[in-house]
C-alpha cells in the first residue's frame, strides 16, 4: 500500500480487489528503524473498514513489541516484525501469536539466514527483504535469492510450514527467479499501483509466477 494513492485509498483498494490480489501488504515506518515515516495504526483500521481482504502488516519500526497489540487490535491479520529491531524477538512473536494473529519475521538483505533459524518454528512467515527497507521503488537485490533458497531448503528439511515472502523491487522480471528460489508470497507495490491497469499488472505477475511453478 506504500505505492498506493493516499488521496484516494479506497479507489486503489477497489482496484486491488478487482485484480484478485490475496491480501494487502501495509508498510509501517517509524522514522527510526528506517528514515522514512509512513502510516500509523489508523491506516490499518481504515483498511479494515473498507475491505474484506486480509491485511498483512509489516512493521519497520524500532520497538515493535510496544505497538504490536495496537496494530492487531486495529485489524492486522498477519503482523511481521524485524529481527534487526530493538526488542526481544521471541517474546514479540509469542505476543502476536497469543493474540490470535499470524506472525511474520522479517530479515534485511544483509542479515544472514542463520541468524533467524532458531526462531522459525515460531513463525507463520519469513520475509526476506529484497531491498533495503524504508523506501518504495528501489531496485531488487538478486543476491537475497540465495537466502530464499536456504530458507526453502530449511523448511523442507525440518518440516516447517512457514511461508516465504519477498518484498521490494518485485516486477515481472524479478518474480520468476524469486518463485524459482522458493518464495511463495510476493509483495508488489510500484509494479502494480504504478501501472495504469492494475488488473493487467497483477495478471502479468501471476502468469510469470505460474510459469515458474509449472517448471518453465
Ligand atoms: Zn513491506
Amino acid at each position: 500500500m506504500l505505492a498506493a494513492n493516499f488521496a484516494n485509498l479506497e479507489a486503489d483498494v477497489r482496484k486491488a480487489e478487482a485484480a484478485g490480489v490475496d491480501c494487502l501488504h501495509v508498510d509501517i515506518m517509524d522514522g527510526h528503524f528506517v528514515p522514512n515515516l509512513s502510516f500509523g495504526p489508523e491506516i490499518v483500521a481504515t483498511l479494515k473498514r473498507i475491505t474484506q481482504l486480509p491485511l498483512d502488516v509489516h512493521l519497520m519500526i524500532q520497538q515493535p513489541d510496544r505497538y504490536a497489540r495496537t496494530f492487531i487490535e486495529a485489524g492486522a491479520d498477519t503482523l511481521t516484525v524485524h529481527l534487526e529491531a530493538y526488542h526481544d524477538v521471541k517474546r514479540t512473536l509469542g505476543l502476536i501469536r497469543d493474540m490470535g494473529c499470524k506472525c511474520g519475521l522479517a530479515i534485511n538483505p544483509l542479515t544472514l539466514f542463520q541468524n533467524a533459524t532458531s526462531l522459525l518454528k515460531r513463525v507463520d512467515l519469513l520475509l526476506c527483504m529484497t531491498v533495503n527497507p524504508g523506501f518504495g521503488g528501489q531496485p531488487f537485490i538478486i543476491e537475497v535469492l540465495e537466502k530464499v533458497r536456504l530458507a526453502r531448503a530449511y523448511a523442507e528439511q525440518h518440516g516447517l510450514p512457514y511461508d516465504i515472502q519477498v518484498d521490494g523491487g518485485l516486477t515481472s522480471e524479478t518474480i520468476g527467479p524469486s518463485v524459482a528460489a522458493g518464495a511463495n508470497v510476493i509483495v508488489a507495490g510500484t509494479s502494480v499501483f504504478g501501472q495504469k491497469d492494475v488488473t493487467a499488472a497483477v495478471k502479468l505477475l501471476r502468469n510469470r509466477a505460474a510459469e515458474v511453478s509449472a517448471g518453465g
